[in-house]
């Protein structure tokens, strides 16, 4: 096992390292040498073991994570105008913390403890720390988590529940990244934020891209959406699908495009994709109800500039979708498919809908939404949705019952 610059090839030791010392550039794991794993563990994305950087079985940290559902979306195929198409949910809100942070995480903590570690640092918008703190309470970690002071209240009280001590810093996402990277080197914590800056948790990820391609049976989808707010699920979808089919003999087949979806008010990588540049730059004031991709990149555009490239090389696209169309992608879900996923979670099919009605994917694609974070950590939104609960005066009246359904008298 080895890490490389992503940038520049070269070559490091598998230590705790954040980027790359000749050019800053982000690091990622090459050839892993991960352990059997047997038990309970072949339930989780710890089945992939063998792939995943830790190399013995002891140093494991996890939670069950991974091997989410994939589900078919009929009701809402059915829904949408001209689609011939098959639409699947990919499920992350099942994960032990109610996102797909937990595989990043559970990686990054297994790591840390292997190379041995004081205690953890994880700047975020709030899933990740609950990942973070989960994760590190599961093994008696000191765990800090830098927020935004605007994170939601279900976020930080999940947070805190782990027993985490929780910093807010005023101002947007890139504040608290840069306050968590200060206070890491200072404390001689690790630090598992999960933007690319942990490459060990960021190889977690991938569990995603072998999970897509067994539960589609092989039969490569055309697209996957994926919320982004730096990307790390982007490599996730690409690099696992890519190994997937090198080692099935498939690679003639080609990986899925992806399609990167960004909040309308904070979309960095979906401005740099329709102006053809080739680097991404900072965001200045986000804006959006998606508060777990509402990440300007300041000081770290670099980790959106590798994205989009990843996203143009598996011959993708990008899209922003407004706060509007994430209400109605988190009413669709629940209404119509039985999942309830906070704002950032709703933004793939958000996506979807968008470039499905603007023809701008075929009619007949089949299509997984990347769903990546749970309803319940987010509530302020689907409460301004016009929650439907009715009082009752009499515990006798069924025919106000009767009238809100819209059924007639006997
Ligand atoms: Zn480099």
């Amino acid at each position: 096992m080895n890490l490389r610059c992503v940038e520049c090839g070269k070559v490091l030791p598998p230590e705790m390292l954040y980027e790359c010392d000749d050019c800053g550039g982000i690091l990622e794991v090459i050839h892993p040498n991960g352990v059997e794993t047997d038990g309970a563990l072949q339930t989780s994305m710890w089945r992939y073991s063998k792939k995943l950087p830790v190399r013995s079985p002891d140093h494991i940290v996890s939670l069950y994570e991974g091997m989410t559902p994939m589900h078919r979306a009929l009701r809402m195929e059915q829904s949408l105008s001209g689609f011939r198409g098959i639409v699947y949910i990919k499920d992350e809100t099942t994960n032990p913390t109610g996102s797909f942070k937990d595989r990043l995480v559970s990686v990054a903590i297994s790591r840390a403890q292997e190379l041995g570690c004081n205690g953890i640092i994880c700047a975020s918008s709030g899933n990740a720390g609950a990942s973070a703190a989960a994760y590190a309470a599961k093994v008696g970690l000191k765990a800090i988590i830098v927020a935004p002071s605007h994170t939601p209240i279900e976020k930080l009280t999940q947070i805190s529940g782990y027993g985490a001590t929780v910093v807010l810093i005023d101002g947007h996402y890139s504040h608290s990244y840069r306050f968590a990277e200060r206070l890491a080197k200072e404390f001689n914590y690790v630090n598992v934020t999960t933007t690319y800056l942990n490459p060990y948790g960021t190889d977690g990820l991938k569990t995603v891209g072998y999970e897509l391609y067994e539960q589609t049976g092989g039969e490569i989808p055309d697209y996957v959406f994926v919320p982004v707010g730096s990307g790390p699920l982007v490599k996730g979808v690409y690099q696992g699908f890519q190994e997937a089919l090198r080692e099935s003999g498939d690679a003639r087949k080609g990986i899925p495009k992806i399609i990167a979806v960004q909040a309308a008010g904070c979309s960095p990588i979906v401005k740099a994709f329709y102006s053809g540049d080739m680097e991404v730059t900072a965001w200045d004031q986000p804006a959006t109800i998606a508060s777990g991709i509402s990440d300007p990149l300041i000081g770290y555009e670099k980790d959106g500039t590798y994205t989009l490239r990843l996203i143009r090389e598996s011959g993708g696209g990008a899209v922003s979708v407004t706060d509007h169309e994430i209400r109605n992608a988190m009413r669709i879900l629940a209404q119509s498919e039985g999942v309830l996923a906070e704002p950032t979670g709703a933004c793939s099919l958000a996506g979807f809908i968008k470039m499905q009605q603007n023809h701008r994917i075929s009619q007949d694609s089949k299509v997984v939404c990347m769903v990546t974070g749970h309803g319940y950590k987010d509530f302020k939104v689907y409460r301004e949705m016009s929650p439907v609960v009715h009082q009752l005066k009499s515990p006798d009246d069924t025919e106000s019952i009767r009238q809100l359904l819209c059924l007639s008298p006997d």
